[in-house]
């Protein structure tokens, strides 16, 4: 089963990447890879569902197909897309967590062997960031630097006896060696153990209660410097629930959504991988505006990933 998931995945990643290839003149292209995986998260369970609802809303004829900034994403060169690792079918037949998280990152691996493809993860809940990041560092050879955009600092030693917790990934990540620099931004539901993790591991908390104050250097960032390059983590819960209502963990007093892309557009990075996640379809609005808004975040990221 391991084998027939990571061929499907090997196979996209080389058609597309010979695609890219083929069309010249890009460096880094962004390549869409769905891990719809929910069953980590603490309450419920809804963002396995995420990654087609994102992809359909990308492509809603509501909006063209240009970012912002003037990349055109119908041209393979900017986005790409190698489908969705088959989770479901994985833990069907009995693999553990372990071995799960392992198919993970070596899928990540298979999208970064093909040149110049740059995954951008589609949750699943934020667990999955721990094998994506290790991936990307181990197939990098060091550590990246992290933007992490969230209402949670998600750094629990270990949440509800589970390791692999979407409330732990960014634990994992640090006791790995698999970031320098991790700055957390939109943090506003902490308690004393991410008060002392953020400490332990040297992260750079940035809670909403302060954003008014952070806001020009959060809005001026340089990172990637001396190390591999830039990973880009969004919690969609990140956002204020007036803009993202379909979120598992509602939490009031979030950025709002030009606040987002106000630090994406102005930041200077090598962007070499980036994951939307804990989108959660089943707590949208009927009109799937909170998929609209991850599908923007996706548009931008791909943008902001792809030269
Ligand atoms: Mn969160
Ligand atoms: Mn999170």
């Amino acid at each position: 089963m391991i084998d027939a998931s990571l061929t499907l995945i090997r196979e996209r990643a080389k058609l597309k990447g010979e695609l890219v290839r083929l069309l010249g003149g890009a460096k880094a292209s962004t390549s869409l890879l769905g891990v719809p995986l929910g069953h980590n998260s603490s309450f419920l369970q809804g963002p396995a569902f995420a990654p087609p609802r994102i992809r359909e809303a990308i492509w809603c004829g509501s909006t063209n197909s240009a970012t912002e900034e003037g990349k055109e994403l119908k041209d393979p060169r900017v986005l790409t897309d190698v489908g969705d690792v088959p989770v479901q079918e994985i833990r069907d037949c009995g693999v553990d967590d372990d071995r799960l998280m392992n198919v993970i990152s070596e899928s990540v691996k298979l999208v970064m062997e093909e040149e110049p493809l740059r995954p951008l993860v589609l949750g699943g809940d934020h667990s999955i960031s721990y094998p994506v990041v290790r991936a990307v560092s181990e197939k990098l050879g060091g550590p990246v630097d992290i933007l992490h955009l969230d209402a949670h600092p998600d750094i629990y030693d270990c949440f509800e006896g589970n390791k692999y917790s979407h409330a732990s990934s960014f634990a994992r990540i640090m006791e790995g060696g698999y970031a320098r620099r991790l700055l957390q931004v939109g943090i506003r539901s902490i308690n004393q153990e991410g008060r002392e993790q953020g400490k332990r591991f040297g992260v750079e908390q940035y809670e909403m209660r302060t954003f008014s104050k952070d806001r020009p250097m959060l809005e001026n960032l340089k990172l990637g410097e001396g190390v591999k390059g830039v990973y880009i983590s969004i919690d969609v819960d990140c956002l204020d629930p007036a803009f993202a209502p379909g979120v598992s963990h509602i939490e009031p007093g979030g950025l709002s959504f030009r606040d987002v892309l106000n630090i994406l557009h102005n930041l200077q990075a090598d962007v070499v991988g980036a994951d939307v996640v804990e989108f959660n379809p089943q707590r949208d609005t009927v009109d799937g505006m909170t998929a609209m808004v991850a599908a923007k975040l996706v548009r931008e990221l791909a943008a902001k990933i792809s030269k």
